[in-house]
């Protein structure tokens, strides 16, 4: 293992966590910290600056395989099996307490991978990564089936008794992206752990480490060998043979589309289960009579809250023409107040985007917004030097045909456009997408408001609110958005098999 010196000078990382970073960091594979087999490393990077800050195993399909098999006999022969569901609950509560615990060295390590604003990592994605665990411990104890009655034709006097079992589906492969890495990684964990799934979890390779770091809780929560094995690595590689994975029962993705569909392939071979949730493009709709001051600071925070990096962020404003130029001036005011800078920082408000491809990806639609004649809204000059910053940018004078509006950009860019009436045509285009993921509705009268979220095709629907996340709510696409659901009661279906027992009893 290499040792390397340590490079962070910043007050809010601890002695211990600059050590950690300072060693080469392996993957957790059968209960160990296990480097790959090949040996190969790779660097990992603080967006904000382009800087080394660590590096992990570059873990690849030899690596799955032998993540795959121990999560296949901690399923079959481990003790994992025959933990009763309160012990497997309250193990699984303990997690999200020591996520607690560790919560300030977890928003350290979000805000160096990823970007994000410290404050931010620790108010919303190690909060709700912790919720994720204490709520799902609850579902431990409440796995039910039912009892059935049933007409089938039987002999005379034959009586026959059926229930649904609600069982494991088994060895379960989950693949997540990195604009919350560790929310990610327990909207997965979680509810496999609740059903009594094992797991190989392979983490986004720009941000391997909150994954790591929850790696060394799980253990010293107590759970068995091979029941949560954690791979760092690349999609092509590690990602690709995880989903096509033969040892593989399922397969839980969250990612981008196009990597979505490829997932659907690898796990068609052996007829995988699969669920996904994948990007969007989400319509915020503002109706005439809506508070100004709150649509305001909810449609800027729609897009730009986590660098617009979020699979559900408010991308395409509709706004009634009556108060287009306030809100659309309003939202514009609110993201030039906007302080960039290190997630490390305080007062730092939005951070750089993860990477450089990012960086140039958002710069790219930037440009063909430019090229297509959508004016700019933004001031720019705020940006800091040396990392992969984008200032937050509202494009207006679009229309539904531009690049801008029809894909997802997964950057602070907003596009606004006005409207004269509610009517067909309006939610026509609200629902003019590929996606379906999330929407928002802005308006005083709130049956209205209600009226326009019923015909909107969309998982999610916010009414003067938005980003509103808890563990309890379901969250997850109509259209290429996905299939099943995140979080609630509806993610156990993604990793629960239902049978069927006929019992003669007379
Ligand atoms: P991505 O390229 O789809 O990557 C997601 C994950 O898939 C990463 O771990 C990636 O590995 C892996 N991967 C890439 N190619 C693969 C392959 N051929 N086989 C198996 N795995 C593969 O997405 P991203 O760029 O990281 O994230 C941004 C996208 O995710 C956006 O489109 C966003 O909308 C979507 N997203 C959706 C949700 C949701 O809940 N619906 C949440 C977050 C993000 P590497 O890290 O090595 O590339
Ligand atoms: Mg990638």
């Amino acid at each position: 293992m290499n040792v390397h010196a340590p490079i962070l000078q910043h007050a809010s990382v601890s002695e211990a966590l600059n050590k950690w970073l300072s060693h080469d960091r392996p993957m957790l594979i059968d209960g160990r910290w296990e480097m790959a087999a090949s040996g190969r490393t790779f660097d990992v990077h603080d967006p904000a600056t382009g800087a080394r800050i660590a590096a992990v195993a570059e873990g690849d399909a030899a690596d799955v395989d032998r993540a795959v098999k121990a999560a296949r006999r901690a399923f079959e022969t481990g003790p994992w099996p025959r933990m009763t569901p309160s012990d497997r609950g309250r193990l699984i509560h303990r997690i999200g307490d020591l996520i607690l615990e560790h919560a300030d060295t977890l928003a350290t390590i979000e805000a160096l991978d990823n970007g994000k604003p410290k404050t931010v990592a620790r108010a919303a994605d190690v909060t709700l990564s912790a919720d994720m665990f204490h709520y799902m411990s609850g579902w431990a104890t409440k796995i039910e089936g039912r009892t059935i009655p049933i007409s089938a034709l039987a002999a005379p006097g034959m009586e026959l008794v059926s229930m649904t079992r609600k069982e494991a589906i088994g060895v379960v492969g989950q693949i997540i992206p990195w604009n919350f890495p560790l929310l990610m990684a327990a909207w997965k964990v979680a509810p496999a752990l609740a059903t009594g799934c094992t797991v190989v979890l392979k983490v986004a390779e720009e941000t391997p480490l909150s994954a790591l770091w929850l790696g060394q809780l799980l253990l010293d929560a107590g759970l068995p060998d091979g029941v949560v094995n954690i791979v760092t690595g690349f999609g092509e590689t590690a990602g690709a043979a995880l989903a096509g994975h033969p040892g593989v029962d399922k397969v839980a993705f969250t990612g981008s589309t196009e990597v979505g569909k490829l997932i659907v392939q690898a796990a068609s071979k052996d007829l995988k289960k699969v669920s996904l949730e994948l990007g969007g493009k989400s319509p915020n709709i503002v109706l005439g009579d809506a508070d100004l001051d709150l649509t305001i600071a909810g449609a800027a925070n729609s897009i730009f809250f986590n660098h617009g990096q979020c699979c559900n962020a408010g991308a395409r404003l509709y706004v009634h023409d009556s108060i287009y130029d306030r809100v659309v001036e309003g939202v514009a005011q609110v993201a030039g107040q906007i302080r960039l800078g290190h997630g490390l920082d305080e007062g730092t408000e939005m951070g750089p985007l993860v990477s450089s491809v990012q960086y140039d990806r958002v710069r790219g639609f930037l440009q063909a917004g430019r090229d297509e004649g959508a004016e700019f809204m933004f001031r720019q000059d705020q940006a800091p030097e040396g990392g992969y910053f984008v200032a937050p940018t509202v494009l207006t004078n679009t229309n539904p045909q531009m690049k801008v509006v029809r894909e997802e950009i997964f950057g602070p860019v907003l596009v606004a456009t006005p409207f004269k009436e509610l009517d067909d045509a309006l939610i026509a285009e609200a629902n003019n997408s590929v996606y379906g993921l999330a929407a928002g509705v802005w308006s005083r009268d709130t049956g209205r408001a209600l009226s326009v979220a019923n015909r909107l095709r969309a998982g999610t629907v916010w009414i003067n609110c938005y980003h509103v996340f808890d563990a309890a709510l379901p969250f997850g696409g109509y259209k290429q958005s996905g299939w099943g659901r995140e979080m609630g009661e509806a993610v156990l279906a993604n990793y629960l098999e239902t049978k069927a027992v006929t019992m003669r009893i007379g």
